[in-house]
C-alpha cells in the first residue's frame, strides 16, 4: 500500500480515507485539526486519537512538508521561501505582513504554460502541476513557522492569494481541495473574501470555480483590446476579452465580493497610454461590470524586452480610470532587498525565482473615483 500524503485531502477526502482504514468518518475532523490548526505531522503526538488509529496512520500515511531551499526575510517583514518540489523544480511562497492582515502568496504550478510576454515564469515554460498537498504545504509550513517565529498563538495568515508561479485554473483538480482546506473551519478558517484566485482568463474554469468553490477573483487583464492582449497573454486567442468579461459577470453571481479585481501590469509604451485607459473604461462600461483595477509596476527581466512604465505615467493612467468612476490602486513593491537577492540563488533554481518580485507587492496609492455615480464599490480589497 502506498503512503498517502494527508495534505492532499480536504476534510471530505480525509473522511473517505479514514473510512478506507476502517475508521469512523468523524475521526477525520480531529486529524484535520491536528494537522492544519496545530501544525502536527507526527501521529504519535495526536494523543486524543485512539492508539489503534495512530498505529494505522503510522503505517499508511504521512504529512509531507516541502523541503525549504531558502528563506529570505526583508527589512519590511516580507518573507520569501523557495520550496523544492523535486526534479530540479522549485516554487515560491511569499508572506507579506501588513497592519491589519497577513497575506501569503502561493504557487500552483512549477512553471506555467500560458507564456505571457511580461512574466518570467511564462518564459520558463511549464514543468508540472503541483498536487493539492504541495499547494497546501506552502500554507501549512508558512502559518506554523510564522506562529513560532513571531511568538503568536493565534492565526498569522489571514489572506491567501493564488498569485505565485503558475496558472491556478489550469490546475483546477488540485486547486479546489486546497481552497476548501483553506476555507474549512477545521482547517485554516479563512473567509472566502480573503482567498483570491488570480487567473489569466481560463473562461470555462472561471464558471466551474463559481459553481464549486467561489472565492475572490482577480483577472489579469493587461490590455484593453484583443489585438494587444493576444500578444501579451496568448491565452486570449482562445478566450477573447468579450468572453472573459462575460465569464467575470457570471462569476459575480456567486462571488463573495461584489466586484472583480482586474490586474494590469504597466509596460512602458505598450499598454500604458491614455488611449488604453480610455479603451479600458469603454470595455468595462460596455459590459457593465463591477470591478476594481490594480495597476502593477512591471518587474523587468532581460528576456522580456519590456520596460517598466515611469511612475508619472502610471499615476496619470490611474487618474483617468479613477475619473471614470473605477476604483484604482497602484501597487508598490515590497521586500525589495530580498528580491534583489533572487538572482543570487544557485543553479537551475535561479531562473525559477522571479515570482516574488511581482508577488511581494502591495497597494499604496488609492485613487478615489469621482463619486457622483460610482460604478464600483469602494471597499478595500482583502
Ligand atoms: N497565472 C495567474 C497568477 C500568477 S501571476 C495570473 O496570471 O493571474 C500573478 C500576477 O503577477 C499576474 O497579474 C501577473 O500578470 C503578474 N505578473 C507576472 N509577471 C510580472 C512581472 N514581470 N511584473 C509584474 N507583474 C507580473
Ligand atoms: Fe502564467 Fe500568470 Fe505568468 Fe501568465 S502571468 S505566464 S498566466 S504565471
Amino acid at each position: 500500500m502506498t503512503t498517502a500524503n494527508l495534505l492532499d485531502f480536504d476534510l471530505e477526502g480525509l473522511a473517505a480515507f479514514c473510512e478506507r482504514l476502517g475508521e469512523k468518518r468523524f475521526r477525520a475532523t480531529q486529524l484535520f485539526r491536528w494537522i492544519h490548526q496545530r501544525g502536527a505531522s507526527d501521529f504519535a503526538q495526536m494523543t486524543d486519537l485512539a492508539k489503534s488509529l495512530r498505529e494505522k496512520l503510522a503505517g499508511s500515511a504521512k504529512v509531507e512538508a516541502l523541503p525549504v531551499i531558502t528563506q529570505q526575510e526583508s527589512a519590511d517583514g516580507t518573507i520569501k521561501w523557495l520550496f523544492d518540489v523535486g526534479d530540479g523544480n522549485a516554487v515560491e511562497a511569499v508572506f507579506i505582513p501588513e497592519d491589519d492582515r497577513g497575506t501569503l502568496c502561493v504557487s500552483s504550478q512549477a512553471g506555467c504554460a500560458v507564456g505571457c510576454r511580461f512574466c518570467s515564469t511564462g518564459h520558463q515554460g511549464f514543468s508540472r502541476n503541483l498536487s493539492t498537498g504541495e499547494i497546501i504545504a506552502q500554507l501549512w509550513f508558512a502559518e506554523h513557522f510564522l506562529r513560532k517565529h513571531l511568538g503568536r498563538d493565534e492565526r498569522v495568515i489571514s489572506n491567501v492569494v493564488m498569485m505565485g508561479m503558475g496558472e491556478p485554473l489550469q490546475n483546477y483538480a488540485a486547486l479546489v481541495p486546497a481552497l476548501r482546506t483553506m476555507l474549512d473551519d477545521n482547517g485554516y478558517g479563512l473567509s472566502r473574501r480573503r482567498v483570491t484566485v488570480s487567473t489569466s482568463g481560463v473562461v470555462p474554469m472561471i464558471d466551474r470555480l463559481g459553481a464549486d468553490c467561489p472565492v475572490a477573483l482577480a483577472v489579469s487583464l493587461h490590455a484593453p483590446n484583443d489585438a494587444l492582449r493576444d500578444d501579451l497573454v496568448p491565452l486570449n486567442r482562445k478566450y477573447p476579452l468579450a468572453e472573459l468579461l462575460e465569464a467575470c459577470q457570471r462569476y459575480l453571481a456567486h462571488a463573495p465580493r461584489d466586484f472583480i479585481t482586474f490586474e494590469y501590469c504597466m509596460l512602458d509604451g505598450v499598454n500604458d497610454q491614455p488611449e488604453h485607459a480610455r479603451q479600458l473604461v469603454e470595455l468595462v462600461r460596455s459590459q457593465g461590470i463591477s470591478c476594481k483595477f490594480n495597476l502593477i509596476p512591471f518587474n523587468p527581466f532581460p528576456a522580456s524586452g519590456l520596460l517598466r512604465s515611469p511612475q508619472p505615467r502610471v499615476l496619470a493612467f490611474a487618474r483617468l480610470l479613477g475619473e471614470a468612476g473605477i476604483v484604482t490602486t497602484v501597487r508598490k513593491t515590497r521586500g525589495d532587498d530580498i528580491d534583489a537577492a533572487c538572482g543570487q540563488l544557485a543553479g537551475d533554481v535561479k531562473d525559477r525565482t522571479r515570482a516574488a518580485e511581482r508577488m511581494a507587492q502591495r497597494r499604496t496609492v488609492v485613487l478615489h473615483p469621482a463619486r457622483k455615480k460610482p460604478a464600483t464599490p469602494t471597499a478595500q480589497e482583502q
